[in-house]
């Protein structure tokens, strides 16, 4: 056994405080190699039970530390992911498959520090000599956080740091694809943070739907797929628990014809095709005035066509499909496109390899009607459409269930602005696409999903409200 081997297979669950390494276990996939790398553990009902009872025992006390004493906890643990963030990184690069991961665990403290540093709202409504009336922000209770596998430890932190902020205590799971950073999270925090406040399982979507199904669950916050999401929300809804649901996306990027095409080209690309693809907020739709389209797709292929799918041992820029069935799903969205008229122009022949490797492919001919037109394709498959009208290129931007993000591209601001401001999403940019920060509000319209992370909507989102009514006197003279 490697010494690799040895860490991987000794990480366990965190509850209450304790490490639980015991019970039943299931195999984690390097997607680089296709290659069995470790055992996660896998939860059980007796563990959740425990972990349910441990978060619930200690939110009251958590909650009762005040802001700053429990702000004080957060820093400390900001401060030993930045310390251990190495330790954490090493793991997350092997169930991912590529170095490029270590980018977002190197972005997390930071990103925990912006949540930590933002103090919550008080909303003074009315301060008189007779009262004063506001909005204080009380915990919801125990919140059931579930992360997906395509960026598990900022998502994570992000859920989690947000959650604890307000009071609350926290069960959190990652995806059973990309569980082991996750784990290592909760061991560098067993001591850092007090017991049963944090406590992470790992295991299928069976656990995530228990601890959903949990009585001692008050709200439920998850990333992932529609599908899952509404799931999830028939679950809480009919036990009336509040969620927080960020799910997938369809983004498209429309560009105007006034736009300096080798400079807004590569810039698409890497909203594209960042993380593979891969990644909820990533351009999955192009829409490219006709009088620049040429320019643009070759533009666009000569860009994508320098990204190298392949292990970054070996030279290469691109990571693999995280998972098999991700994999998969895009191969299928591809011949599916090209059996229904798509041309590649760049990219499209899958490279032989072991691992899940899919190469940067442009895509023109395509309409909408095809899935990968129409779907998310959640990976580096970029179809690029003509448009003559803006009416028709927002139409069809809009013409999907989806609705996390999108961009206008222009130099004209004012026309991009009252453009985008037409797009139904959660977020719309101007000249950019992809951004995620802790203090600015991010989420979903329509299928995309429910509710704000980031700034004050997301401190909301964590948060019970109660009005407060302050009288300053105990007496009320009244006519008679
Ligand atoms: P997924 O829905 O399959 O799984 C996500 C998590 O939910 C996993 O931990 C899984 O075990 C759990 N789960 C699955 N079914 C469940 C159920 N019925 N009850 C409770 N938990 C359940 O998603 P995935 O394939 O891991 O992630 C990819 C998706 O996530 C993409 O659609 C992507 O767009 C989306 N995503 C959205 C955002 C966002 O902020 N909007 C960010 C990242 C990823």
């Amino acid at each position: 056994m490697t010494s690799t081997d040895t860490v991987l297979n000794a990480l366990g669950h965190l509850i209450d405080a304790r490490i639980v390494t015991d019970g039943p276990t299931f195999a984690v996939t390097n997607p680089k190699t296709g290659k069995v790398i470790g055992d996660s553990p896998d939860a059980t009902h007796e563990m959740l039970e425990e972990a349910m009872a441990a978060a619930t025992r200690a939110q009251p006390a958590w909650y009762g530390l005040g802001e700053d004493g429990r702000r004080e906890v957060l820093r400390r643990m900001a401060t030993v992911l930045a310390e251990r963030g190495d330790e954490v990184a090493a793991i997350y690069e092997l169930e991912k498959g590529t170095k490029h991961s270590a980018g977002e665990v190197r972005f997390a403290p930071m990103f925990a520090q912006q949540l930590i540093d933002t103090p919550l709202p008080v909303d003074v409504l009315e301060d008189n000599d007779e009262r004063t009336v506001r909005v204080v922000r009380k915990p919801v209770g125990v919140v059931a956080a579930i992360t997906p596998w395509n960026a598990p430890v900022l998502i994570g932190v992000e859920k989690l740091f947000a959650a604890l902020a307000v009071g609350n205590s926290v069960v959190l799971k990652p995806s059973p694809f990309t569980p082991l950073a996750t784990l290592k999270l909760g061991e560098i925090w067993q001591d850092v943070v007090p017991p049963g406040v944090v406590n992470v399982l790992a295991g299928g979507d069976e656990l995530g739907a228990a601890m959903v199904n949990h009585p001692a669950t008050r709200m439920v916050t998850f990333t992932g797929s529609v599908a899952a999401g509404r799931k999830i929300a028939a679950a809480a809804g009919s036990q009336l628990k509040n969620v927080v649901l960020e799910l997938g996306g369809n983004d498209a990027a429309i560009v105007l014809p006034d736009v300096d095409v080798a400079a807004v080209a590569p810039r698409i690309v890497a909203a594209a095709f960042m993380g593979s693809g891969q990644v909820c907020a990533a351009v999955k739709r192009l829409y490219v005035h006709e009088s620049i389209y040429e320019d643009m797709v070759a533009a666009l292929a000569e860009s994508a066509s320098r990204l190298v799918a392949a292990p970054d041992d070996e030279g290469g820029t691109m990571a693999p499909m995280t998972t098999k069935p991700q994999y998969d799903r895009v191969r299928t969205l591809l011949d599916d496109a090209v059996a229904h008229g798509a041309k590649v122009v760049t990219g499209g022949t899958v490279p032989p390899s072991d691992g899940y490797f899919l190469p940067a492919t442009i895509l023109t001919h395509v309409a909408p009607g095809m899935r990968v037109v129409d779907e998310e394709q959640f990976g580096p498959v970029l179809p690029v459409l003509s448009f003559t009208d803006i009416d028709d290129a927002v139409a069809q931007a809009n013409a999907t269930e989806y609705g996390l993000n999108g961009s206008v591209w222009t130099k004209d601001i004012e026309a991009g602005e009252a453009i985008a401001a037409r797009l139904e999403a959660g977020t719309v940019w101007i000249n950019h696409h992809v951004e995620v920060a802790p203090h600015i509000p991010f989420g979903g319209v329509k299928q995309s999903g429910i509710g704000r992370s980031g700034g004050v909507q997301g401190a909301d989102a964590y948060a019970e409200l109660q009005t407060q009514y302050l009288y300053k006197n105990t007496g009320r003279v009244t006519a008679s």
